[in-house]
C-alpha cells in the first residue's frame, strides 16, 4: 500500500517528528468534493487523524495569530498559503495527536507545498485519496451547505476553482505517475462514496489479519506434525522393544 519514509535523517523537521514512523494519506479533491465528510468517516473505521488544513488555518485566524490577517485574506481570494505556514501548523498537530497515522485533508495544493512537506518532514504519503467530482455538482454543494465559511460565495468558489485545476491538480497528475493515486468516484451519496472508500483502505488491514491467522495456523500445524512423530517413535520403540 505504499511507503512511509523514515524521517530520521531530516533535521529541518522540528525535532519529534523525526523519531517516529507515520503513516500519512493525503485527501484531496476539488473544494466540496466531500473530504472532510468522508474522513470523518474513515477516522471511526479505520482510526486515523483527521488533519484539515483549512481547519487548521481558520483555527489560527480565530487564535488571533499574527498571521491571522494574512491567512484570511488569502482564503478569501480563494489563495494557497505560504507553505511554511500550513507545513508549521500540520507538523504541530501531528506531534500533539499522540496518533501515528493521519488523514491529511486539503493538503499538498501545489507543487511547491508538496515539495516542502516532504523535504520538512521527510514523509512521503502512503497513497492519495482523490475525489472526482463535477463543478457542478460540487458548486451546488458548497451553495448549499451553510457552514458560515467566508469563501463559500459564487466569487471566491470560482476562484477556488480555478486554483484547483491550475495548481492541485498537478499534484494529484505527480502522485499519478507513481501510481499512488486512489480515485473515487465522489458524485455519488456518502454511503456510497463510503463504501468506495472502506475498499481503498481496508484491504491492508485484512491482508494484515490474513497474515497473522495463517502464521497461526501454521504453527498449530507443526506442533501437531511434531507431536504425532513423538508417538509414532514412542509405539516404534515400545514395539520393537
Ligand atoms: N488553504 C491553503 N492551504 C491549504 C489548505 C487550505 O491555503 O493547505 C486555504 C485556501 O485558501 C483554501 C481555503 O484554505 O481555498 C479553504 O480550504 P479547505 O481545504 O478548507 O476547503 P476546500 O476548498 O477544500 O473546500
Ligand atoms: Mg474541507
Amino acid at each position: 500500500m505504499g511507503t512511509v519514509v523514515d524521517a530520521s535523517n531530516k533535521e529541518a523537521n522540528g525535532g519529534s517528528l523525526s523519531e517516529k514512523k507515520f503513516r500519512v494519506v493525503f485527501v484531496l479533491g476539488g473544494p466540496g468534493s466531500g473530504k472532510g465528510t468522508q474522513c470523518a468517516n474513515i477516522v471511526q473505521h479505520f482510526g486515523f487523524t483527521h488533519l484539515s488544513a483549512g481547519d487548521l488555518l481558520r483555527a489560527e485566524i480565530k487564535s488571533g495569530s499574527e498571521n491571522g490577517t494574512m491567512i484570511q485574506n488569502m482564503i478569501k481570494e480563494g489563495k494557497i498559503v505560504p507553505s511554511e505556514v500550513t507545513i508549521k501548523l500540520l507538523q504541530r498537530a501531528m506531534q500533539e495527536s499522540g496518533n501515528d497515522k493521519f488523514l491529511i485533508d486539503g493538503f499538498p495544493r501545489n507543487e511547491e507545498n508538496r515539495a516542502a512537506f516532504e523535504s520538512v518532514t521527510g514523509i512521503e504519503p502512503e497513497f492519495v485519496l482523490f475525489f472526482e467530482c463535477s463543478e457542478e455538482e460540487m458548486e451546488r454543494r458548497l451553495l448549499n451547505r451553510n457552514q458560515g465559511r467566508e469563501d463559500d460565495n459564487i466569487d471566491t468558489i470560482r476562484k477556488r476553482f480555478k486554483v484547483f485545476m491550475e495548481s492541485s491538480l498537478p499534484v494529484i497528475e505527480y502522485y499519478k505517475s507513481k501510481g499512488k493515486v486512489r480515485q473515487i468516484d465522489a458524485a455519488k451519496p456518502i454511503e456510497e462514496v463510503f463504501e468506495a472508500v472502506k475498499a481503498v483502505f481496508t484491504p491492508l488491514n485484512e491482508k494484515v489479519k490474513h497474515r497473522h491467522r495463517s502464521d497461526a495456523s501454521w504453527s498449530f500445524n507443526r506442533c501437531m506434525r511434531q507431536f504425532g512423530e513423538k508417538i509414532k517413535c514412542f509405539w516404534t520403540r515400545r514395539v520393537s522393544s
